[in-house]
């Protein structure tokens, strides 16, 4: 077995680490340059989460356009408890923890924001966005 010398160690993983983030903000300029907006990750999630906005019924509580009850629309097919999700806007929460946690959005909020026709897009997070990566990379 072959020992280095700590500055050995030091100075390779210092290059490592150096090219590490030279490709990613690499990667997210060119990204960024193709017109995406968001990190792969955070775009298939907010893709999916979309796709699953489509099953909920939204019920305004009141007449502010802050507060909100969600829940699953009726499937004859199943037979579970249909879950019922409360989503206040102007405290941005939802039942989920979602927007709370991590500052993304969920289907219940997507549900909500497509019921009182406003974008949903304003409940994610700068963080999630490739203009934050890039930055925090360079
Ligand atoms: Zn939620």
């Amino acid at each position: 077995m072959r020992i280095f010398p700590i500055t050995a160690l030091v100075k390779v993983t210092y290059e490592k680490l150096n090219k590490y983030f030279v490709d990613r903000g690499t990667q997210a300029d060119a990204m960024i340059a193709s017109g995406q907006v968001y990190t792969l990750i955070a775009t298939k999630f907010i893709t999916e989460e979309e796709t699953k906005s489509n099953i909920y019924f939204v019920q305004q509580f009141d007449c502010q356009r802050f507060q909100f009850q969600v829940e699953e629309r009726v499937n004859s097919r199943e037979r579970r408890q249909m879950e019922k999700f409360t989503v206040r806007l102007d405290q941005r929460t939802c039942d989920c923890g979602k927007l709370q946690k991590l500052h993304m959005l969920c289907a219940y909020v997507i549900a909500v924001c497509k019921h009182i026709n406003i974008k949903y897009l304003q409940y994610v997070n700068s963080v999630y966005t490739l203009d934050y990566m890039s930055i925090k990379s360079c």
